[in-house]
């Protein structure tokens, strides 16, 4: 039996698109072979890329300036790869630092170009967002680089950010949740594990202004435009992640686009943290206008009831729950493909183990 899965990543995926591709896994539309044995090249591959990069960008709505890659290597090899490209344009970058993703992107690109971290909510252990109005940008600076969602923490930033600098922005754990204005970003990546399909895959949104600056010495794979050449196929690209993303996208486009998700997201994170403020039992210290919509963290006021909670909630099929370690605590993630249903069985599950242990 499946049960509900609040897995920051990789997240769960719909359950519709799950049975979709069970039903034609063996094999594909007529073609005498399963979608994970045939050659990218080959027409049935490429047309099923070509829509899903179509369905991507009406989604979106990602206007013609924008490239959309499809690449291996997640979101970690994006934060590499970014100040790779682009330290021909300035020697430095600038980077917000609020909380551990964006902290791992500082300290590799670090390696490639001179960091200046412009915000940091670092001694406050992460707790806040650093104020927009704070950030201190660099004259001279290749980018800006931030991270909207910080999924251990459980915080974000909910301004879209209008400043005339090239953002670069780590939306692994955001994207698609809401409608987004993509003409203000000059990158935008995300890993696909957390709200678009399986591991393995990374979406990038690249200005093709920003794209045409980049370093032209490196070998092609670290190219975005080399990339871009290749429609994302100048090697083999995870075929299996990127056919069920494009499934996603469907699934996205016939339950009513991110407009849907949006008010839906917004509903079930409201539902979690109005019970959390209405009670003292849990906690969330976040400020509400900082918290995010996708992970929700909390603590037991009681931290020996950790184990508890988490054997009592898997015995709900209330499932992965904990915390990251980095973090402790609880965490449930409720990325678009987690129902109502599972955050009104989640917080009436929170009230029972409340009014037993409590
Ligand atoms: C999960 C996550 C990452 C890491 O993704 P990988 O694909 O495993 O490299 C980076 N940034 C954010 C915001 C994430 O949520």
């Amino acid at each position: 039996m499946r049960g509900w899965n609040f897995s920051a990543g990789p997240a769960a995926i719909p359950e519709e698109v799950i049975q979709e591709v069970k039903n034609e896994l063996l094999e594909f539309k007529d073609s005498g072979t399963s979608i994970i044995e045939v050659s990218h090249r080959t027409d049935l591959y490429s047309e099923l890329a070509f829509e899903s990069k179509q369905d991507f960008i009406e989604i979106l709505n990602i206007p013609e300036s924008h490239e959309v890659l499809f690449l291996q290597g997640g979101a970690t090899h994006q934060f590499s790869m970014i100040p790779l490209n682009f330290n021909n344009i300035a020697s430095n970058a600038d980077y917000v630092v609020s909380g551990t993703w964006s902290k791992k992107a500082a300290v590799e690109a670090e390696k490639l170009i001179n960091v200046n971290v412009i915000a940091s909510s670092e001694i406050s252990n992460f707790s806040n967002f650093p104020q927009y109005e704070e950030w201190k940008f660099s004259n001279d600076s290749a980018y800006v680089h931030f991270c909207p969602n910080e999924t251990m923490q459980g915080i974000a930033m909910h301004e879209a950010p209008n400043f005339k600098k090239h953002i670069v922005a780590d939306m692994t754990s955001v994207i698609l949740s809401e409608p987004l204005d993509v003409k203000d970003y000059s990158l935008i990546y995300a890993g696909a594990q957390k709200n678009i399909g399986p591991a393995g895959l990374a979406v990038v949104i690249i200005s093709k202004d920003f794209m045409n600056l980049a370093n032209k010495d490196l070998p092609k794979i670290l190219q975005y435009a080399e990339h871009s050449k290749a429609d994302s196929m100048l090697n083999t690209p995870p075929t299996f992640s990127w056919y069920v993303a494009g499934k996603v996208f469907k699934w996205i486009k016939r339950s009513g686009g991110l407009e849907y998700f949006q008010k839906l997201n917004r509903k079930k994170a409201e539902l979690l943290y109005e019970y959390l403020d209405s009670s003292d039992f849990y906690l969330n210290k976040i400020e509400k206008n900082q918290r995010s919509i996708m992970n929700i963290t909390f603590n037991l006021a009681n931290e020996h009831l950790n184990g508890t909670f988490l054997e009592e909630s898997k015995s709900k099929n209330l499932l992965n729950l904990k915390g990251h370690a980095l973090v402790g605590g609880m965490r449930a993630s409720i990325y678009n493909a987690m129902p109502l249903e599972g955050v009104e069985q989640l917080v009436q599950f929170m009230k029972e183990f409340e009014s037993k242990h409590g």
